[in-house]
C-alpha cells in the first residue's frame, strides 16, 4: 500500500508546463528505444502496453497537464539541474528542486518498479509512460538547468520569419526544419538516427540517470547564452545546431532502451 501511495504521488507530480522535445522528438526516441529492447523486456512491457508503440506514450506527461487531476500539481519532472561544471549530485537536486527532476524521477521509478509484477497494471503502464518521457527530457537542451544559469530559453526569437520562444525552437522547430518531418513521421526519423554501432550504443548507455544527465549537460554547456533575445535564426542556425540535437536524441534513445531493459528485462 505504501508503494501504491508513492507511485500515485509521483504520478501526480508528473504534470508540468514545459514540453521537452515536441511530439516528433519524444516519439522518435521511444521508437528507437523500442527497437533495442531485449526479448524479455519487450514481452514484459507488452503485458502492459498490449502492442501500443512506446512512441504513442512518449508525450503523455506533457499532455496530462491539461487534465484536471494534474492541473494543480506543477512540479519539475521534466528537467534537472547541475553545477556549472556539470555535476548533479543528490544534494544539489534536493536543494534546488526538492528532488522533483528527471534524474531523481528515474531513480525513484527504478526503485518503485522493483516489484512491478505485484503492482496494478494501470500504475505500471503510467510508470512506463513517465520513464519514456523523462529520459527524453534529460536530453532536450532547453531542459538542462544549471545552478548559475536557468537556461529555460523562454524568450522570443525569430525563427524563419516567425516569432517563437527559443525554447520551442529547441523542442521542435530545429529538428522539424532540419529533417523535413513532423509527427507522426517518427519511424522515418528513427530510421535515419538509429545508425550507431552496438559499441557506441553501449558506451552512451553506461551508468544511469545522473551520469546520463551530466553527460548531456557537458554537451549543452557551451551553447548557453549564445543566442540573444530577438535574434533572427534561419538556416545558419539550423546547420550549426542540428548536430547537437541529433546527438542528444540518439543518446536519449539508447539510454531509454537501457533503462527499460534494466527495469523490465
Ligand atoms: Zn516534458
Amino acid at each position: 500500500m505504501k508503494k501504491l501511495v508513492l507511485i500515485l504521488s509521483l504520478l501526480t507530480f508528473c504534470a508540468f508546463q514545459a514540453q521537452g522535445w515536441g511530439r516528433l522528438g519524444h516519439a522518435t526516441i521511444a521508437e528507437i528505444a523500442q527497437r533495442h529492447l531485449t526479448p524479455a523486456a519487450r514481452a514484459n512491457i507488452e503485458n502492459y502496453t498490449h502492442g501500443t508503440p512506446l512512441a504513442e506514450y512518449a508525450s503523455w506527461m506533457d499532455e496530462v497537464v491539461a487534465t484536471p487531476p494534474y492541473k494543480e500539481s506543477l512540479a519539475g519532472w521534466h528537467a534537472s539541474i547541475c553545477t556549472p561544471d556539470c555535476r548533479s549530485p543528490l544534494y544539489i537536486r534536493r536543494l534546488r528542486r526538492g528532488c522533483k527532476d528527471t534524474v531523481s524521477g528515474l531513480d525513484m521509478m527504478r526503485e518503485m518498479l522493483k516489484d512491478y509484477r505485484e503492482m496494478p497494471d494501470s500504475m505500471v503502464l503510467e510508470a512506463i509512460k513517465c520513464i519514456v518521457h523523462m529520459v527524453g527530457d534529460f536530453h532536450c537542451p532547453a531542459h538542462v538547468r544549471f545552478t548559475d544559469e536557468v537556461n529555460e530559453l523562454k524568450y522570443p526569437v525569430v525563427f524563419f520569419g516567425k516569432e517563437v520562444l527559443l525554447h520551442h525552437v529547441w523542442d521542435t522547430g530545429l529538428i522539424q526544419r532540419a529533417s523535413g518531418l513532423t509527427y507522426p513521421d517518427y519511424k522515418e526519423f528513427a530510421d535515419r538516427l538509429d545508425t550507431w554501432t552496438r559499441r557506441q550504443q553501449r558506451r552512451v548507455a553506461r551508468g544511469w540517470a545522473r551520469e546520463w544527465f551530466e553527460d548531456c549537460a557537458r554537451d549543452v554547456r557551451p551553447y548557453i547564452r549564445t543566442i540573444p533575445e530577438g535574434a533572427e535564426l534561419g538556416q545558419e542556425f539550423v546547420d550549426k545546431h542540428i548536430a547537437l540535437a541529433e546527438l542528444e536524441l540518439r543518446k536519449a534513445a539508447y539510454q531509454l532502451a537501457k533503462a527499460l531493459n534494466t527495469i523490465f528485462g
